[in-house]
């Protein structure tokens, strides 16, 4: 366990579990998400604004190091769940040998990774290797013109190569599919194609407010279940006990699952198990609040591994009951850019 300062990179995965981190609400937190970087080699319209956002400083960003005693710690309060996201993972460069010690030394089990793919293909070949647990894929649309449209880049190319190749390599795969206002019928009804011919869970997600630019005004949004009722009638909803944010369904005749994420609604707050890692060092215990711990000031200052937990436990036991609750406090003037905070 960690006793002094910063250069103090020695691990804690034998050490044994402490009580579970339980929020004053009773949710008990075993998911974690990690930003490792802000930087993107896309431009989602609902992500950063076209110009980008100034990057943080390399020196501003964690370390691998901070990054892998955060990841510990928080095994040790029962997290057990770790999602690597950004930013684009992989503009970062170690990303790969970083997932693999956090697998191989820090002890993950369930590790998954957010990736925009695409620079992924190329890293196939290892993450199957190591034993990646999951990898969810970005794609809103199968449209070469639309996906330049909505990530202001031509790549749709190679995101594909990135989807084929994973599915030849079975890495369990996940598709994220933001709905924005120009989301056609038609585009949902070409992505469903990929769940019905093979084992994938594509999942339609609310557009939220984190563009990183002004516009606070609530833009109009389709009720997402409508829309899925409308366009595949047979879809039946899946029962699940695990918990999650997305709601699953399926019918006779598809392999996979298609999903929707009602992220702007907050429907799933009342069983909300996760805390992020903002790519400067801030954890938020809901994606709505403004970062309420600054870990990386606390690394950076010689705290210990105690003084750490004690921070962790303090911020988790003043959540608010839902999204709503959080977003009022916080009042924002402008929406905060995503790719800050990794989805
Ligand atoms: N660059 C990687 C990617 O795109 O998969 C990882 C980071 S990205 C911020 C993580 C997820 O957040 C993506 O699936 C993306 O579609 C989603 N996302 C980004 N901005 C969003 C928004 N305003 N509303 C809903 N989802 C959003
Ligand atoms: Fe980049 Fe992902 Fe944001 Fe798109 S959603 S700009 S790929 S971080």
């Amino acid at each position: 366990m960690h006793t002094s300062g910063p250069n103090n990179h020695r691990h804690t995965v034998s050490l044994p579990p402490l009580a579970p981190l339980i929020d004053n609400y009773g949710r008990e937190i075993t998911y974690l998400r990690l930003a490792i970087t802000d930087r993107c080699n896309l431009r989602c319209r609902y992500c950063m604004p076209e110009r980008g956002v100034v990057p943080f400083l390399h020196e501003d960003t964690l370390s691998y190091e901070e990054l892998e005693r955060l990841v510990s710690l928080f095994q040790m309060l029962g997290v057990r769940k770790i999602r690597i996201t950004g930013g684009e993972p992989f503009a970062r460069r170690g990303c790969l040998e970083f997932i693999q010690r956090l697998m191989s030394r820090v002890g993950v089990e369930q590790l998954y990774l957010t990736t925009n793919g695409v620079e992924t293909s190329r890293y196939l070949g290892s993450l199957k290797e190591i034993g990646i647990s999951g990898i969810n894929l970005s794609l809103d649309t199968l449209d070469k013109d639309r996906f330049k449209d909505i990530t202001r880049r031509d790549r749709l190319d190679r995101v594909l190569v990135t989807l084929y190749q994973a599915l030849e390599l079975s890495i369990p795969l996940k598709i994220n599919s933001v709905v924005t206002e120009s989301t056609s019928d038609k585009e949902i009804i070409n992505l469903g194609e990929l769940p019905k011919n093979h084992a994938i869970s594509l999942r339609f997600i609310e557009m939220m407010p984190f563009s990183g630019e002004k516009r606070l005004i609530p833009r109009s949004q389709d009720n997402l279940l409508d829309r899925l009722n409308r366009l595949f009638p047979s879809l039946q909803e899946c029962q699940t006990d695990i918990i999650s944010t997305a709601r699953l369904f399926s019918t006779s005749g598809f392999r996979g699952t298609i999903g929707i994420i009602e992220g702007n609604s907050r429907k799933f707050c009342a069983t909300c198990n996760k805390v992020r890692i903002t790519s400067d060092g801030r954890m938020k215990s809901c994606l709505y609040d403004n970062g309420i711990l600054n870990l990386k000031s606390m690394l950076r200052s010689g705290a210990t591994d105690k003084a750490i937990i004690s921070a962790i436990r303090q911020s988790i036991n003043q959540r608010h009951v839902d999204g709503h609750a959080t977003e009022l406090i916080c009042d924002r003037k402008e929406e905060p850019p995503m790719n800050r905070i990794g989805g």
